[in-house]
C-alpha cells in the first residue's frame, strides 16, 4: 500500500509542511514524485504536489485521507526542481508551495468548481432547481436553499463534486485524413454522385495525407456536410490532435551562420568552451561594451552545448526580448528554440513550456522565470544584461535569477555567463576577487567608434531664457537629422517623471485617496490614475481645496514631450512608446517595426527603448533629463544612472552612419554623467565602490529589508519597533539595524508601511531570527491583517 507526502496549496505558516494521503490502488502503478494531485483539505479540495511516495502498513493507511485526483501523467517537477523549490524556500523564506508555483507556468495552476449532482429523488423545491440538468454549480445556488441542500446532502440525495481543470486548455485541432488507398478513392470518385463529395475525394487523391479540417474547407470553399458524409461512410477519418499555439512563425526567420570570431571573441569563448567540454561549474562575468559581439559569443557557446547533446537557457530582460532578439536565436537554431516572456498569452506560455518539458526544443530564450525551464541536461545558462533589476522578483518568492542560475549550474556541472556593458558593482567586485572569472571585450565590431557624447547644462539654458524641454543644441540637431532624413531616438526617464495635477493658486496636488502618491494625468482619457492601486478619477474642473479654476497638470511625461515636439517640429512623424501606448498585446512590436521601416522620424519613449534596439538609420539619441534618477532615495541611484546613460548611448551609430548623443542634465558635474560620457566603467567602479564602503552599502555589506504593513498606522509602527528591538537583541553587535522608518511610499492601498533595514557583513543566525519573527506574528498575520515581508538583497529601496 502506498501513501504520498504532499505539499498542499495553502500558503500559510502553520500549513507549510507536507501532509500524508493514501494513493488509490488504481494509480499505484504509475504515480510519481513531482506530479500534481487534488486532495481533500478540511472542507476544501486543493491542489498539491507529491514530494515523496512510500510503502505504508494497512493500519497506518487506514487513517489517511485519499488522493482524489491525479492531475498529471508525467511529473511537472523533476527531482532537481523539487530540490530547487526547497532551496528557494530556505533562501527567501517563502512558502514551499509558492516556490513550486513560481517554477511553473501560471496556466497549470488548476481552478476548481464545486458542483452539486442529483443522485436520488429529493424535495420538490430542489427537484425544480435542477430541472432537466443533472448537475448545477454551487455558485448558482440561491442562498435561501442552502439549508435544504445541506439536508439533501446528508440524506445522500445530492452529492457534492469538484470539477478540476487547468486554467488553460490545450489547443485542439480537428484533422481529416484518407481512410482508403489512392486507388480506392479514385474508384469512389468516379461513382459518387455529389459533386461536392467528389471535390473532396479529388483533393485527397492529390494530397493523400492528413489536413486540418478548417484548411480543407477553406481550400475547397465548402461547408462541413460533404466531409462529414464521407467520414460517415468510412472513406475519410477525422480525429482531434493537440496543436501548439505558436507565437512565432518559424518560417519568417532566415537562418544565419556563425561568424568567424575576432581575436577578442576567441579569447572570451575559449574558457567557456573548455568549461562546457569538461562539464565544470564556473561563473563568468563577460564585461563587454555594447556592440563588442557578446551575443555572437553566446550563440556559439550554445552551439557547442547543443553539439554535446545538452540544453541551454538564455535569459534576457523582459524589455530587451524584442522580435530582433528572438530573431537572432531562432535564426541560428530554428525550431529548437522556445521563447518565454510576459507578452505571450497564458496559453502560448503553457505550450512553449511543454515543448521544453517534452524535449522538443533544446534552447529557451526568456525573461526571469525561464531560469526554471525544466531541462534535464543543462549545458549552459546565460544571463544577458546581468545588471537589470528585473532579474529580481519583487514578489514572493523574492529570488534573483542569478542565484538560481548558479545553483542550477552546480547541479548540472555547467557554466553560467553573466554579460553586461555595465556590470553591477556586486558582480564586478566578485570578478575582481576571483569568485567569478572576468572576460573582457573592449572593441566594438568593425572598429566602430563609440558615439560622440555632448552634455548640456539645462541650468544654463534657463539662464539664457530657454524654458523648453529641448536645449538649443538638441533642438538644432533634431532639425538637422529631420532634414537629412535620418532617425532620432529621444529618451525620457519615466521614474520621477509622473505628470501630476496641481492647483496654481493654492498648490494643492491631486493625490490618490488610498496611497501616499500623487495621481498621474492621462491625456487620452482625461482621467487621473494611481499607478500603485489603479484608482481612477476624472480631472476636476476646479480645485477641490480652494475652488480655483487654475488647476493644471505638471511634469514632463512622454505625452507632454510629444506635444511639445509636434509644436516645434510639425512635420516630424513621432512614435511614442510608454506604458500607455504599449499596454495592448503586440503593440510594442508593432511600434518598433514601424520605426524600423522608417514610418516615423522620432522614437520617443521611456526605459523600454533604452536597450536591445538596433536601428541602422538612428544617428541621434537625446536624453531629455539624465538626472531624475540621481535623486531617487536609492543607494544604487548613481549606478543606475551610469548604466542607463551607457545603454542609451549605445543606441546611436551602430552601423555605417556615425552616431551622436546629447545628454541634458541639471547636474553636469556628477561623476555618473561625466564617466558615462567618457565610457570609463573602471573609474566609475572605483569611485562608486569608495562611496559604498563609506556608507556601508553593498557590495561591502549585505542588506535585508523588512517591511511591515497594516491598515492601522499605530499597529504598523509598533510591530516594526518590536521587530527592530528583537533584531537588535539577537544579532551580533557588528550588525546595523536601521529603523523603524516609514517606507518611501508610506501608504499603499490603505495600508501603512513601515520598514527596518538590516546591514551586515556576516550574520549566520539571521535566517533563524527572521523565521522566529515570522512565527511570532503568525496569528496576527492571519487574523489581524498584518503583513510582514522580508526581502534579502532588495533591488529597489
Ligand atoms: P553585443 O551583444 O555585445 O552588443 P553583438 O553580438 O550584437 O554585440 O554584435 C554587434 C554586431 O556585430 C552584430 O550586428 C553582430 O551580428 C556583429 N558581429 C558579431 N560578431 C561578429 C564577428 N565575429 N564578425 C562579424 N560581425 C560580427
Ligand atoms: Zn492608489
Ligand atoms: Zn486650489
Amino acid at each position: 500500500m502506498k501513501a504520498a507526502r504532499i505539499i498542499v496549496d495553502v500558503p500559510a505558516r502553520q500549513t507549510d509542511r507536507p501532509f500524508d494521503y493514501k494513493i488509490p490502488s488504481k494509480w499505484e502503478a504509475f504515480v510519481q514524485v513531482g506530479m500534481r494531485v487534488i486532495v481533500p483539505f478540511g472542507p476544501r479540495k486543493l491542489q498539491g504536489f507529491i514530494i515523496d511516495i512510500r510503502e505504508v502498513e494497512e493500519s497506518e493507511n487506514m487513517k489517511l485521507k485519499e488522493v482524489e485526483e491525479l492531475l498529471d501523467l508525467t511529473p511537472v517537477l523533476n527531482e532537481e526542481l523539487l530540490g530547487l523549490g526547497f532551496w528557494l524556500k530556505e533562501e527567501t523564506l517563502c512558502f514551499t508551495i509558492s516556490a513550486f508555483q513560481a517554477m511553473l507556468p501560471a496556466a497549470i495552476k488548476s481552478v476548481y468548481q464545486k458542483r452539486l449532482i442529483l443522485r436520488n429523488e429529493t424535495s420538490n423545491e430542489l427537484q425544480t432547481l435542477f430541472g432537466e440538468k443533472d448537475s448545477i454549480a454551487w455558485k448558482d445556488l440561491p442562498e435561501a436553499l442552502y439549508r435544504a441542500v445541506k439536508a439533501a446532502i446528508a440524506a445522500e440525495e445530492i452529492e457534492v463534486v469538484y470539477d478540476v481543470r487547468d486554467r488553460v486548455q490545450r489547443k485542439k485541432q480537428r484533422v481529416i485524413g484518407p481512410a482508403a488507398s489512392k486507388r480506392a478513392l479514385e474508384e469512389l470518385a468516379a461513382s459518387v454522385r455529389s459533386a461536392k463529395q467528389q471535390d473532396v475525394l479529388y483533393y485527397f487523391i492529390e494530397n493523400h495525407q492528413e489536413v486540418a479540417a478548417h484548411t480543407l474547407k477553406e481550400e475547397l470553399s465548402m461547408t462541413d456536410a460533404p466531409i462529414k458524409a464521407l467520414v460517415k461512410k468510412g472513406i475519410l477519418y477525422e480525429k482531434e490532435i493537440e496543436v501548439y499555439r505558436n507565437p512565432y512563425d518559424d518560417e519568417q526567420f532566415e537562418r544565419t551562420k556563425p561568424f568567424p570570431l575576432t581575436v577578442e571573441q576567441q579569447a572570451a569563448i575559449a574558457p567557456i568552451l573548455s568549461t562546457i567540454e569538461n562539464e565544470q561549474q564556473r561563473t563568468f562575468l563577460m564585461y563587454g561594451v555594447t556592440g563588442s559581439g557578446k551575443t555572437e559569443v553566446y550563440l556559439q557557446s550554445i552551439e557547442a552545448v547543443l553539439q554535446k547533446g545538452k540544453e541551454a537557457i538564455m535569459l534576457v530582460p523582459e524589455i530587451s526580448l524584442t522580435p530582433q532578439m528572438v530573431e537572432r536565436f531562432k535564426g541560428r537554431f530554428g525550431s529548437q528554440v522556445a521563447v518565454l516572456h510576459s507578452a505571450l498569452s497564458a496559453g502560448e506560455k503553457y505550450d512553449e513550456w511543454r515543448k521544453i518539458q517534452r524535449k522538443e526544443v533544446r534552447v529557451v530564450v526568456g525573461a526571469r522565470s525561464a531560469v526554471f525551464a525544466p531541462f534535464e541536461n543543462l549545458g549552459i545558462i546565460i544571463i544577458d544584461e546581468e545588471h537589470e533589476s528585473s532579474y529580481k522578483q519583487e514578489d514572493n518568492p523574492r529570488y534573483h535569477a542569478r542565484d538560481v542560475a548558479i545553483r542550477r549550474s552546480e547541479y548540472h556541472h555547467c557554466p553560467v555567463i553573466l554579460g553586461s556593458a555595465t556590470p553591477t558593482l556586486e558582480s564586478f567586485a566578485r570578478a575582481s576577487k576571483g569568485v567569478y572569472e572576468l572576460l573582457t571585450m573592449t572593441k566594438r565590431m568593425n572598429e566602430q567608434a563609440l558615439p560622440s557624447v555632448e552634455i548640456v547644462d539645462m541650468r544654463e539654458e534657463l539662464r539664457k531664457g530657454n524654458r523648453s524641454m529641448f536645449s538649443t543644441l538638441l533642438h538644432e540637431k533634431i532639425a538637422d537629422r529631420l532634414q537629412k532624413q535620418e532617425q532620432i531616438v529621444l529618451f525620457l526617464n519615466r521614474r520621477g517623471h509622473s505628470t501630476f495635477v496641481m492647483c496654481r493658486d493654492c498648490g494643492y496636488v491631486m493625490q490618490c485617496p488610498h496611497c501616499d502618491i500623487s495621481l498621474t494625468y492621462h491625456r487620452a482619457t482625461q482621467r487621473l490614475k494611481c499607478h500603485y492601486c489603479s484608482h481612477e478619477e476624472f480631472l476636476p474642473k476646479d480645485c477641490p481645496a480652494c475652488q480655483s479654476q487654475y488647476i493644471r497638470f505638471f511634469g514632463t511625461g512622454t505625452q507632454k514631450v510629444e506635444e511639445e515636439l509636434t509644436k516645434l517640429f510639425p512635420q516630424a512623424r513621432v512614435i511614442r512608446m510608454d506604458v500607455d501606448t504599449t499596454s495592448k498585446k503586440g503593440a510594442h512590436e508593432k511600434l518598433l517595426t514601424a520605426f524600423g521601416q522608417r514610418k516615423a522620424d522620432i522614437l520617443l519613449g521611456t526605459q523600454m527603448i533604452a536597450k536591445g534596439l538596433d536601428f541602422p538609420n538612428v544617428t541621434l539619441v537625446g536624453v531629455l533629463t539624465a538626472d531624475t534618477m540621481l535623486h531617487l532615495p536609492d543607494f544604487r541611484a548613481s549606478e543606475k544612472t551610469y548604466q542607463l546613460l551607457t545603454q542609451v548611448s549605445g543606441r546611436a551609430g551602430r552601423h555605417h552612419l556615425p552616431g551622436e548623443v546629447v545628454i541634458q542634465t541639471y547636474t553636469p558635474e556628477h561623476y555618473s554623467v561625466q564617466l558615462a560620457k567618457k565610457q570609463q566603467y573602471d573609474t566609475f567602479f572605483e569611485q562608486e565602490m569608495h562611496i559604498r564602503k563609506l556608507h556601508q552599502y553593498p557590495p561591502y555589506y549585505y542588506l535585508t529589508l523588512i517591511t511591515v504593513s497594516h491598515p492601522n498606522l499605530l499597529q504598523a509602527v509598533q510591530v516594526t519597533e518590536k521587530i527592530a528591538a528583537m533584531l537588535r537583541q539577537k544579532c551580533t553587535p557588528q550588525t546595523i539595524i536601521l529603523g523603524p522608518v516609514a517606507s518611501p511610499i508610506a501608504r499603499v492601498k490603505d495600508r501603512y508601511r513601515y520598514q527596518c533595514m538590516i546591514k551586515y557583513k556576516r550574520e549566520p543566525g539571521l535566517k533563524e531570527v527572521l523565521r522566529f519573527i515570522n512565527e511570532h506574528y503568525q496569528t496576527a498575520m492571519i487574523k489581524e491583517q498584518l503583513q510582514i515581508s522580508i526581502d534579502f538583497n532588495p533591488t529597489m529601496l
